[in-house]
């Protein structure tokens, strides 16, 4: 069964599919629409990557400046930071975009970033009122 890589949609007219290369691998998207979303989302990301690069190693710095004060604040902002980084850079995986479509995968990845940043929040406010 053919399903769109972008928006996910189960049944396909194969006439009206295309291929898209994602990560290396082929996958059929089901309309142009959906090609053309993809291959704007792939190119921002592209132009982004050293951006990108360069976020993970300032927040890693950071994390470990603050780690040498403490250890608490130092979790919080490395939850943080990763958080926001998943938040602007959602990354997905082919196996999820088969399951999901690139779309939902890009949602996903958003809400679990979310999950992340709730989390290290309650827990140093819960390191800091065990204090
Ligand atoms: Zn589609």
């Amino acid at each position: 069964m053919l399903i769109c890589m972008w928006c996910g949609k189960k049944e396909m007219d194969i006439k009206e599919s295309q291929m898209v290369k994602f990560k290396g691998e082929q996958f059929p998207v089901c309309c142009n629409e959906c090609k053309e979303k993809y291959e704007k989302t792939m190119n921002k990301k592209n132009n982004s990557r050293k951006l990108y690069l360069f976020l993970l190693i300032i927040s890693f710095l950071i994390f470990i400046g603050i780690c040498t004060v403490s250890g608490v604040y130092g979790l919080l902002f490395l939850l943080e930071s990763v958080g926001l980084i998943i938040l602007f850079y959602p990354n997905t995986t082919p196996q999820t975009v088969k399951v999901l479509g690139l779309e939902k995968s890009r949602r996903v990845a958003k809400i679990i970033a979310v999950m992340i940043m709730i989390f290290g929040i309650i827990f140093s406010v819960a390191i800091s009122l065990t204090k």
